[in-house]
């Protein structure tokens, strides 16, 4: 990989954690992000706890799949073992963005699934219900685990008492993702608090999620 491409892709990190902070989807410190082009052996990371709008490119750290820093001064995010373990295990994916965003984070706490309640959810979530995994402390490799355990090959997940992950083959796609859990989250409990949501029948979701599938947009890559 050129330094060149490497160096972009820092930049991208550098801009989506100004963009995650001004947008509300974190606060202070928290949250993480990684990215990776086709055929890296390794990811690049933010570092662990430090001001968003402060960072440089040069602050991002590369590590590789077992969780060793391979490029970089700065020590890696707590959860790059949890960055690692959904990236090897998905070589679909370009990035992975873990927020900590206000209602996705008290849907987690109460531990409720967000049903594929919304068009929007089922567009992205191709129909599937947002699971919560469960609790395991903030950088420990319990919560790595767990969380591709949760996975699976889902593009979100709600993290118990503590946020989100959110997936995408780019950085754009899985902010995208987490944008859309912190949505449907804060439509989700407003529901709930005037009796919903009422369900979409499962049939009906199914045929929602073929057509966004099959028609929504502008077709792969485009
Ligand atoms: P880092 O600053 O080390 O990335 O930790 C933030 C966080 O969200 C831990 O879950
Ligand atoms: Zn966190």
């Amino acid at each position: 990989m050129t330094t060149d491409k490497c160096l972009a892709v820092k930049q991208q990190i550098v801009e989506a954690g100004v963009h995650m902070i001004r947008t509300g989807l974190v606060y202070g410190t928290g949250g993480n992000i990684s990215a990776r082009l086709p055929g890296m052996d390794h990811f690049y990371i933010t570092p662990s706890g430090m001001a968003y709008e402060s960072l440089k490119p040069e602050d991002i750290v590369g590590v590789d799949y077992d969780g060793h820093v391979v490029e970089g001064a700065r020590r890696p995010s707590i959860e790059h073992m949890m960055h690692a373990a959904i990236l090897r295990g998905r070589p679909d994916l370009g990035a992975v963005v873990h927020t900590h965003s206000t209602y996705a984070t008290a849907v987690a706490s109460a531990r409720l699934p967000i049903p594929p309640f919304l068009e929007t959810v089922i567009a992205t979530t191709g129909g599937r219900e947002i699971k919560v995994a469960d609790f395991a402390p903030a950088g420990s490799r319990e919560l790595a685990e767990i969380a591709v355990r949760t996975l699976g090959d889902d593009s979100a997940v709600l993290l118990a008492n503590h946020g989100v992950i959110g997936l995408g083959r780019d950085l754009r796609e899985a902010m995208a993702v987490c944008e859309l859990v912190e949505k449907a989250a804060m439509a989700f409990l407003l529901s709930r608090i005037v009796g919903g949501p009422v369900l979409i029948p499962e049939q009906m979701v199914a045929r929602q999620a073929e057509f966004f599938r099959a028609h929504y947009g502008q077709g792969r890559g485009q």
